[in-house]
């Protein structure tokens, strides 16, 4: 996700979700100061929207996706779709209904299961479907869902926007992961539970092209003014991920092995982009490097212009950067690397691996795309850079953490998580990488941890459990203190009771914390292992001289 949509860290008159996209980039806007979120301090109470949204009640449960077929006309002149989502699932139990999802501003035209229309009934976003018949455990269905209308424009990212690009054509966009892909379209509106493959198809007006998701199969003029572009997906795909983008665009390509690079840019662009773009096949080798295949080599990478900063469409990541490293502009973390790369192109691809690969089950667990990925950054730092500017860059990101509230947020409330999740996810996972102290055994724990869930939905607490098995550690008090609790640890250090003595303890929320931390001078690190109770220690170095290894382990330390 583009963090700077989410956080309004910059100027609205600069963020292209707030106004359209110049050209050519106007002078830099000034450096963005943090700034808290209301999410950052508070939890907002959940609507009944959200519980409906957020729920894996019991019409989602009885239920598993297998396969979607959204096939749409797009009429850019009324700033209209209408089509159908042709849904197939298993029934896991008994049943004669099932929960789907669209939004309240588009019409629900029919619901068909073998020709026959179905029931409905209609609850804020919720869409519960009526059977005749029990469905029966075991057994696969297939509805397709008939609806039509003007979808909202809304959100940051703007759900589904119909827009011109400069040159004054049209330019039609979808990002939804803020509000969920049932704003344009009817589909099963939650995290947990994946179709196994998809197939999109969007008729647009004969010279706009249309580039989704997945493989492109085919391109039919349909005789009427139209044409019909068809993309297949031979992968599990999160909803929000499904896209449209709709433009005049041209398209140019390569080959990394057996991986098709595919690039999709406005005409006017097409020359400025190619250096810029050339980018993805080192981001492609570095991910490679740390986690194994790039994770959906049937559907290709494709790097696709838009009118917003960016977002993670898998296999067909949305690009609105400027063309320039840095963050539309701007060093990001601040300290001299981030204008080294397009922070667009390393990070949105990241959440290839993390994010589209392996995915979180629920929207409280969303550190596990944003956390990762931003760590991901800091290691294609340390692939092309070193280990050096790759801590470097990621305490650059130290002052954008609030620790107001934790990043872990309530399940099954359709919970916005705090921003905390990408900055302090990062360093957590820096300062787990110092705790292990191994690094040949912290890039096999990577590997292996990426390969154990990729393809998978998984919560915070698997994670927790496959690095406590893994490394052999207990590490559960540690996750616990960083992802569900606002405060990070504090190391307490008491000097002087008795002279060259120092005493030591963690102050953390987590009943047992204890977790090794480095002290001493810089090149003089000596490792402790504090608890919640203090120890003692015999140091020759005063308060002013003893440092703590701030660099590699994300805490907050106490000298008196
Ligand atoms: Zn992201």
């Amino acid at each position: 996700m583009c963090l700077a949509l989410l956080s309004g860290l910059l100027s609205a008159s600069f963020c292209p979700a707030f106004a359209q996209q110049p050209a050519t980039p106007k002078e830099p806007a000034e450096k963005p100061k943090p700034r808290v979120r209301p999410n950052d301090a508070g939890v907002a109470i959940p609507t009944r929207f959200d519980m409906l949204r957020g729920a894996y009640g019991p019409y989602r449960a009885n239920n598993d996706l297998l396969y979607y077929h959204l096939d749409i006309r797009v009429d850019p002149g009324q700033k209209s779709i209408q089509g159908k989502n042709t849904i197939r699932f298993r029934m896991l139990q008994d049943g004669t209904r099932i929960q789907l999802d669209l939004n309240e501003a588009l019409n629900i035209d029919k619901i068909l299961l073998d020709d026959a229309p179905l029931k409905y009934q209609r609850d804020t976003g919720a869409v519960f479907i009526d059977f005749p018949q029990t469905l029966r455990a075991g057994q696969t269905y297939s509805i397709d869902f008939y609806y039509s209308g003007h979808p909202l424009e809304t959100g940051r990212f703007g759900g589904m926007t119909f827009k011109k690009d400069p040159a004054g054509r049209d330019w039609i966009n979808t990002a939804c992961e803020e509000t969920g892909a049932s704003i344009w379209w009817p589909n099963k509106d939650q995290w947990r539970d994946e179709v196994e493959s998809m197939d999109i198809s969007v008729a647009v007006p004969n010279g706009l092209t249309d580039v989704s998701n997945g493989h492109f199969t085919a391109k039919t003029d349909l005789g009427d003014g139209y044409t019909r572009w068809d993309w297949h997906v031979s992968y599990p795909i999160n909803n929000y991920d499904v896209s449209l983008n709709i433009g005049n665009y041209v398209h140019y390509s390569e080959k990394l092995g057996g991986l098709s690079l595919d690039f999709y840019v406005l005409p006017e662009d097409l020359e400025r982009s190619k250096p810029q773009f050339a980018q993805a096949r080192g981001m492609i080798e570095a991910y490679q490097h740390y986690f194994g295949p790039y994770p959906f080599v049937k559907d290709g990478y494709k790097l696709i212009q838009a009118p917003y900063s960016g977002m993670e469409h898998q296999s067909a990541v949305t690009y609105g950067n400027l063309f320039t490293n840095g963050y539309l502009g701007h060093d990001w973390t601040g300290v001299g690397i981030s204008p080294l790369f397009d922070f667009i192109i390393i990070h949105e691809s990241g959440h290839e691996w993390f994010g589209n690969s392996i995915t979180a089950t629920d929207r409280a667990d969303m550190w596990i795309h944003e956390g990762w990925t931003t760590y991901l950054e800091s290691l294609y730092v340390e692939y092309r850079w070193g280990k050096q500017d790759a801590i470097k860059y990621l305490n650059g990101y130290r002052p954008k953490v609030h620790n107001l509230r934790p990043i872990v947020a309530e399940r099954e409330v359709n919970a916005d998580p705090t921003e905390d999740q990408y900055f302090k996810g990062a360093l957590m996972l820096n300062t787990l990488r110092s705790v292990v102290d191994d690094d040949k055994k912290w890039w096999t724990l990577l590997h292996d941890f990426y390969q154990h869930f990729k393809y998978q939905n998984i919560s915070t607490d698997d994670v927790i459990a496959w690095f406590n098995q893994s490394t052999g550690m207990t590490l559960t008090p540690v996750f616990n203190q960083y992802l569900r609790r606002a405060a990070i640890p504090r190391l307490e250090l008491l000097f002087g009771e008795a002279p060259g003595m120092l005493m030591y303890k963690w102050a953390a929320d987590e009943e047992n914390f204890a977790m090794p931390v480095r002290v001493g001078t810089h090149g003089h690190w000596q490792t402790i292992h504090p608890t919640t109770a203090w120890q003692v220690m015999q140091t020759p170095l005063s308060k002013d001289e003893m440092q703590v290894d701030i660099d590699h382990f994300y805490v907050d330390v106490n000298k008196q």
